[in-house]
């Protein structure tokens, strides 16, 4: 591309709220072939909200374990078990020997008892057994593309907290027109097989596109397999929680609007509006740039 349209295409992109860190992206535009999607915040809304809880419990006594657990968690599950749990007025106390498992959920002490709190591979990971009852309600919860939270408390599960996530308006229209554009898409999330399978489908990534139970620091690794088995380049695009070395491992990173400066730092593209139109508004606009513009 000529420094002319360059500059023009930048100064475009910044009408639009596309912020364009690193001319690169230009010469990435001719031969893209894949767009790598975050999931939680990126096709997602990424503001998830309780929306079942299985338990023999009572569901205050349930609430107040979890959201004691939960309570100075930054993660958006985390934040969703809180508020829910304040809804009902319920008050937490101070867990003891709190530890988090990046990725997964939490450990620690809650009342003199032993709590996790997270993913089903925690609670396998730690020993504890799923019985039939809850393993059933976890694979029906998970097809309905919810994520489940397990709570064990001494060892026992004690009870399911369903947590739902909307699914972003242009998310199906953005992977439709990539596609129209020559762009396979993708999906990597730290959430389990189902959920992400649900997700995937309802937006039109296909199935051996997508990437479950990865953990943050693996993510970048997936990107980098991508990369070796396309003939062509690959862009990610996140929000920023967990994805920041994703992001600078692609060849180009995008962050999403309401990201995290993170991301921002890391994204060599910075859509500044929460909207996934902006994707394929910046691939087009792009590779405009390489035909000189218009
Ligand atoms: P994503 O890639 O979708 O943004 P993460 O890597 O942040 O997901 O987390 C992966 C999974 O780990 C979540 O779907 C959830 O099941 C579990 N998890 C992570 N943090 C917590 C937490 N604070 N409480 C409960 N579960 C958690
Ligand atoms: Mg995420």
């Amino acid at each position: 591309a000529t420094p002319t349209a360059i500059t023009v295409g930048i100064g475009r992109g910044a009408e639009l709220g596309i912020l364009i860190k690193d001319s690169k992206v230009f010469d990435v535009s001719e031969n893209l072939k894949c767009m790598i999607f975050d999931k939680t915040g990126t096709i997602t809304k990424g503001k998830p909200e309780v929306d079942e809880i299985v338990s023999k419990m009572p569901v205050n006594d349930l609430l107040m374990i979890a959201g004691s657990m939960e309570k100075d968690s930054e993660h958006p599950i985390g934040r969703a078990i809180v508020k829910r749990a304040q809804e009902l007025n319920i008050s937490f106390k101070n867990p003891k020997e709190f530890e988090v498992i990046s990725g997964m959920g939490l450990k620690g002490t809650v009342d003199e008892k032993t709590v996790v709190i997270g993913n089903p591979s925690l609670i396998e990971l730690n020993d504890i057994k799923i019985d039939e009852y809850y393993l059933k309600n976890i694979s029906r919860l998970q097809e309905n593309a919810k994520t489940v939270v397990v709570l064990a408390i001494d060892n026992r599960v004690e009870g399911l907290i369903a947590i739902s996530d909307q699914i972003k308006e242009n998310a199906r229209n953005t992977i439709d027109e990539l596609r129209e554009l020559g762009i396979e898409s993708y999906m990597i999330t730290g959430d389990n097989e189902k959920t992400a399978k649900v997700i995937g489908k309802s937006v039109g990534i296909s199935e051996k596109n997508i990437y479950s139970d990865v953990l943050p620091e693996k993510k970048a690794e997936i990107v980098k397999k991508i990369k070796e088995s396309v003939e062509g380049y690959v862009e990610f695009i996140g929000d920023g929680i967990n994805d920041a070395p994703a992001l600078s491992t692609a060849d180009v990173g995008i962050a999403v609007g309401s990201g995290t400066d993170i991301a921002i730092e890391s994204g060599d593209v910075v859509l500044m509006k929460d909207d996934l139109k902006y994707v394929t508004g910046f691939v087009k606009l792009s590779k405009r740039v390489l035909k000189q513009i218009k």
